[in-house]
C-alpha cells in the first residue's frame, strides 16, 4: 500500500482527518504490525457521525482506543481504522451521581478523576493502559473488578451514525468478554482472535461512544493510596519496559495462564523479534524489530506446547486482525 499525506474532507462535511496508508506499529502497544489502508481521526462525536453516514457500505471499519490489546497482521487492515482516543474525550460528573465518560478517555485520567471526586472503586483503570471503549469491549478488569460492574447504560454508535443507549441487561457480559445479546456481536463486528482462520472482513455494526458509570463514595486520599500501590504492583510484576500488549492469554477457569507457560519451560522463548517475557510468562514483547508474525507465532507456538504438555487450550486474550503478509 502506498503512504501519502492526511488529507481532510472538509469538502464533504467532515471536520476530522482522514490519512491513508497508516502504520498500525505507531497506534498498538506492540509496535509491531502492517498498514491500515485509511485511518479516520474524527474531530468528535458529531463528525464521527457524518463520517459513518458518509462512509460506503462495504467499507470494513475497526474501532480502536490506544491499541493496547490489538495485534495487526503483516498484511495490513483494508478497510478504515477508526482512532477514537482523541476525539471521544468528555468526562464529566453528573448531577446525580454518575460519571459520564466517553470511549475515548484513558483509564488513566478516568480512576484519578474519581478519586478527585470522592469516590472508591475506580482504582483497578489506572494500571490498564486503554481506553474506557476497549475497557467496554473488552469487559477489561484486574484485581477483582471489571468495567462492567460499573456500567449503568452504555452508549453506541451505529453504522448509519444513529446515537442508541444500551442497558447492560442488552450484553452478555463475563471475563474479558462482551456479546450483545440480539443480533450484533460488539466484537467490532467480526473480529476475530486467533481460534479463527485470517480474518478477511470485519463489518462494523455498531461501537462504543461513551457510558455512564457509578462508583461508591469514599475517600479520594485513599483511592489516590490504593492507585499508587496498584501501579507499583505492576511495575514490580510487568515487563513495562518492552512494547507489550498485557496479558497474552486468558486465564483458564481455576488456574493461571502464566503459571502453566512457565511450568511449560517456555519463558524466555522467542520468534524472531518476540519473546516470552522473563518477567511475566503471560507477557509476549517486542525486544525490537519483532514482526506481527512473530507475535503470531510466538502465541501459537505457546498454546500448542501448553496444550500438549498440560492439556489445557490456551484462548487469546489479544485481539488480532488483518491479513497475513
Ligand atoms: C502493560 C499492559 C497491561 C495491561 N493490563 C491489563 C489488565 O490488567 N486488565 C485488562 O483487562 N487488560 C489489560 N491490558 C490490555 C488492554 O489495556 C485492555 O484490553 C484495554 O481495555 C484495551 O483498550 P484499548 O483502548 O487500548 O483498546 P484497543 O487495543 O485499541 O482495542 C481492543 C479491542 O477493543 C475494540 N475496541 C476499541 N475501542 C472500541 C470501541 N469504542 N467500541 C467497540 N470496540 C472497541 C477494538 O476493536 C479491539 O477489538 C493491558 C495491556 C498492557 C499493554
Amino acid at each position: 500500500m502506498n503512504m501519502s499525506e492526511p488529507s481532510r474532507f472538509s469538502t464533504t462535511g467532515l471536520r476530522g482527518e482522514m490519512r491513508q496508508a497508516e502504520f498500525m506499529q505507531r497506534h498498538t502497544s506492540w509496535r509491531a504490525g502492517g498498514v491500515a489502508a485509511r485511518m479516520y481521526k474524527p474531530a468528535d462525536l458529531a463528525d464521527l457521525q457524518v463520517f459513518l453516514r458518509s462512509v460506503s457500505s462495504d467499507e470494513s471499519l475497526l474501532a480502536i482506543g490506544l491499541g493496547s490489546n490489538l495485534l495487526v497482521r503483516d498484511g495490513g487492515f483494508r478497510g478504515t481504522v477508526l482512532m477514537l482516543h482523541a476525539a471521544l474525550t468528555e468526562l464529566k460528573l453528573q448531577d446525580d451521581g454518575l460519571i459520564y465518560v466517553q470511549a475515548g478517555v484513558p483509564g488513566a485520567k478516568l480512576a484519578r478523576f474519581t478519586a478527585r471526586h470522592d469516590m472508591q472503586g475506580a482504582e483497578f483503570f489506572a494500571g490498564i493502559p486503554g481506553t474506557l471503549g476497549g475497557m467496554l469491549a473488552m469487559n477489561a478488569g484486574c484485581y477483582g473488578s471489571e468495567t462492567w460492574q460499573h456500567v449503568v447504560k452504555v452508549q453506541v454508535l451505529t453504522r448509519s451514525g444513529e446515537l442508541v443507549e444500551r442497558d447492560p441487561t442488552e450484553y452478555e457480559t463475563g471475563y474479558r468478554s462482551v456479546e450483545l445479546q440480539s443480533k450484533w456481536k460488539v466484537e467490532s463486528g467480526k473480529l476475530e482472535d486467533s481460534d479463527s482462520p485470517l480474518p478477511t472482513h470485519h463489518f462494523l455494526e455498531e461501537f462504543f461512544v461513551g457510558a455512564w458509570l457509578s462508583f461508591q463514595p469514599g475517600d479520594g486520599k485513599v483511592a489516590i493510596e490504593n492507585i499508587k500501590a496498584l501501579l507499583a504492583k505492576r511495575i514490580a510484576s510487568q515487563p513495562l519496559n518492552l512494547p507489550n500488549a498485557g496479558s497474552v492469554f486468558r486465564n483458564p477457569p481455576g488456574d493461571h495462564a502464566a503459571r502453566l507457560i512457565e511450568q511449560c519451560g517456555l519463558k524466555g522463548m522467542r520468534i524472531g523479534g518476540a519473546q516470552v517475557s522473563e518477567k511475566h510468562a503471560n507477557f509476549i514483547v517486542n525486544t525490537g524489530g519483532a514482526t506481527a508474525a512473530d507475535i503470531e507465532s510466538l502465541i501459537d507456538e505457546v498454546r500448542g506446547t501448553v496444550a500438549k504438555q498440560t492439556g489445557v487450550q490456551l484462548h487469546p486474550e489479544v485481539k488480532i486482525v488483518g491479513e497475513a503478509a
